[in-house]
């Protein structure tokens, strides 16, 4: 018997000093209006490296990361702990070295990279001295990758790449690109595209513009063009056609990350309504006596434990598996999840707080701008409904009778009674 709800207590006090190291030193650093991503920032190196230095010195570097790779082999519960005190400060994840989309690329270069790969990209990465961007989705298509048409072809000496990507966060920040593109058209759905490391100063990459999510004043999405962009054949990740394999490897460990740290943000939002609630003076009380406030307190805390267990499990899964694939089904319905919660909790907390919720002097609005981002970046919530549907059915498909006969309680009960007749029963120990 093996459930255990509780974190050992040695843990706990990892957890016990993050909870105050980010929130005294950390949370600060998002107000300075410095980008975290800014590596060529000396004010903001500054800042950062000390405390990047103070996380290492605890142990707590790059927790995603096995040890072969500089990380502490924690394993997905307990990141998922870490990440929920991570998410919601915008600096946090750089300071303990696990920020997307740097913990996905660096995820895949170790995984398929080739040696001189990884010494050339993966190490800065890991160190946090250069940072990264996944350049995937297109203007005209990114829920369906069937609809990419960015092309590399091969010559003698390397590839030409052409087209254009869409929203490839943090392309302004970062030394190298990673490009799915299309190198063989004819060949089946999954095979068709391959990926590659671009060194964004490479001729012929163009940021067209850096597009923000809305509400922001600087943005990082970059609208970047490929014209007759060339690399080597060595700067190839994985295998040729190998795109569509290698981006689900990466994929599944962002969406359980953003889930981990949105579970963080959503406990922040519901710290901040409760407060309110029994802080705001009425006429015979505080708001929080009313008891349509109180429904939507008990709302957001059922709704905020419910997915943090779920997130929580998923951790569990994939630490048991080790295979992101065994926890499909798991992962998409946390990721389809995932902006219902976040939304729901943060339009609560808006709404109890009146006009100060809506106010500029509140992130409260920034929270529901994220909740949507969350239902669209790394694919739409319909996409992994899908999935999750989908998995779930799997089950069932060598049910070949049709519903009727296994339901009918007419059915089932003349077959209970064959199996165990009370009268005949009652009249036998009668007699
Ligand atoms: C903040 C942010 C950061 C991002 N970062 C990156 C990044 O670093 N790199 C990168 O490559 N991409 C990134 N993306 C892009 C992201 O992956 C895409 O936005 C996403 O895959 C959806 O593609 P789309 O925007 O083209 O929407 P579309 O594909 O046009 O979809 C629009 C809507 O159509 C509906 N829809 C689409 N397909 C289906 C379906 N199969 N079934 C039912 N309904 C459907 C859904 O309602 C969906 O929201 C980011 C996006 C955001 C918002």
């Amino acid at each position: 018997m093996a459930w255990d709800f509780e974190t050992d207590p040695e843990f706990q006090k990892k957890l016990d000093w993050m909870e105050e190291f980010v929130r005294e030193k950390v949370e600060p650093l998002g107000l300075l209006g410095i980008h975290p991503y800014d590596v060529k920032n000396l004010r903001r190196n500054e800042l950062v490296r000390p405390l990047q230095q103070e996380v290492k010195d605890r142990g707590l570097w790059a927790c995603h990361l096995g040890p072969e790779l500089g990380g502490q082999g924690y394993g997905q519960v307990k990141l998922g702990l870490m990440n929920e005190i991570l998410g919601g400060a915008s600096f946090a994840p750089i300071v303990f070295g696990c920020q997307a989309p740097d913990t996905g690329n660096a995820e895949i270069i170790a995984h398929y990279g080739t040696p001189e790969q990884k010494t050339r990209y993966l190490a800065p990465l890991l160190a946090n001295e250069i940072v990264s961007a996944f350049s995937m989705t297109e203007p005209q298509g990114g829920s369906d990758p069937t609809s990419f048409i960015t092309t590399a072809t091969r010559d003698d000496e390397g590839w030409t790449i052409n087209g254009e990507k869409w929203f490839s966060t943090n392309g302004k920040w970062a030394e190298f690109l990673i490009v799915m593109a299309v190198t063989d058209p004819d060949a089946p759905r999954h095979e068709r595209m391959s990926m590659f490391i671009v060194p964004v100063d490479t001729p012929g990459v163009e940021i067209v513009r850096n597009v923000g999510v809305y509400g922001q004043e600087q943005g990082s999405e970059s609208y970047i063009r490929y014209t007759d962009v060339r690399v080597p054949a060595d700067h190839l990740l994985g295998e040729r056609g190998g795109a569509f394999a290698i981006s689900q490897t990466r994929l599944g460990g962002g969406r359980v990350h953003h889930a981990m740290r949105t579970v963080g943000n959503c406990r922040r939002l519901l710290d901040a309504m409760s407060r309110r609630a029994v802080s705001r003076k009425t006429r015979t009380g505080t708001i929080g006596d009313y008891q349509a406030v109180q429904m939507q307190i008990a709302d957001s805390y059922i709704e905020l434990e419910q997915f943090k267990l779920f997130v929580l499990k998923t951790a569990w899964m994939i630490d048991k598996h080790q295979d992101y694939r065994k926890v499909r089904k798991d992962i998409a319905a946390i990721k389809a999840l995932m902006p219902k919660v976040y939304r729901d909790i943060a339009q609560r907390c808006i709404h109890i707080h009146g006009s100060l919720g809506v106010s500029n002097e509140m992130p409260f609005v920034g929270s529901l701008i994220g909740a949507m981002v969350m239902g669209i970046a790394d694919g739409p919530t319909e996409v992994h409904k899908v999935t999750v549907a989908r998995q779930h059915l799997r089950q069932y498909r060598d049910v070949a009778d049709p519903i009727f006969p296994d339901y009918s309680l007419i059915e089932r009960r003349a077959r209970a009674q064959d199996m165990y007749d009370p009268v005949e029963e009652l009249v036998e120990a009668a007699e």
